[in-house]
């Protein structure tokens, strides 16, 4: 096929003990999905229901590994997510079906300069900048439902050099992964290859030059970045 600027490069993640890998389409991000998180950046969680961004999809960085700190900011932050992989997709998904949807589960971190999007959200200007800037989704291997089930409990942790700073637990998302897909599928046509991030607990913060963040969620592994 002849193209008049060289093809993109696929973006493809990591499957747990498969050499066979995850072909990323889009990626979806889900936004104040645990109501202490939603209360820590001044929301009230039980009026305001979840909404849903964007990230290109070469943001994704399979199994994580060096992140440059990104230009254009100096208050970059984390937030340790479950990401759900989509194996099968459609439009207007019922949430009794939406689970058939998933391939499998994984580890991700949202990397967010949180100056930007400060700003974009006090002038009403759209979070792009804020949300999808290079590498800033790295995500661990994908660990296929076959293995892992629907995981809906279970800690979702994140360290900074060693010291704790997010614990919370699946239990408390405010939305289902059922329920995501289903709303997120009223939207936009939902397809294999999809990756959504599903929001993360309290205690978001600062990333520094030199800073190594390790993450994890019971059964589904841990994810290391290190920030130079
Ligand atoms: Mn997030």
């Amino acid at each position: 096929m002849a193209t008049v600027v060289p093809l993109p490069a696929p973006v493809l993640v990591a499957v747990k003990d498969d050499l066979a890998t995850f072909p990323v389409r889009r990626i979806y991000c889900v936004g104040r999905n645990y109501a202490d998180h939603a209360r820590e950046m001044g929301g009230d969680p039980d009026r305001e229901p979840p909404f849903f961004f964007g990230k290109p999809r070469d943001a994704a960085v399979s199994g994580g590994g060096t992140i440059e700190y990104p230009p254009a900011t100096s208050n970059l932050h984390y937030e340790v997510e479950l990401v759900v992989a989509l194996g099968k997709g459609g439009s207007s998904i019922p949430v009794a079906g939406a689970l058939d949807c998933v391939f499998g589960y994984a580890v991700g971190i949202d990397l967010t300069r949180r100056d930007l999007q400060a700003r974009a959200k006090e002038k009403g200007q759209p979070w792009e900048m804020a949300k999808g800037f290079d590498r800033s989704a790295p995500v661990s291997a994908i660990i296929p439902v076959s293995r892992v089930g629907h995981p809906r409990t279970g800690a979702i942790w994140l360290n900074v050099n060693g010291e704790t700073r997010q614990r919370g637990d699946l239990a408390q998302m405010t939305w289902s992964v059922a329920e995501i897909i289903a709303q997120l599928s009223t939207f936009v046509t939902l397809a294999p290859g999809d990756l959504l991030f599903t929001g993360t607990p309290s205690g978001v913060g600062p990333l520094v030059s030199g800073d190594r963040v390790r993450c994890g969620i019971d059964g589904l592994g841990e994810l290391e970045i290190a920030v130079v």
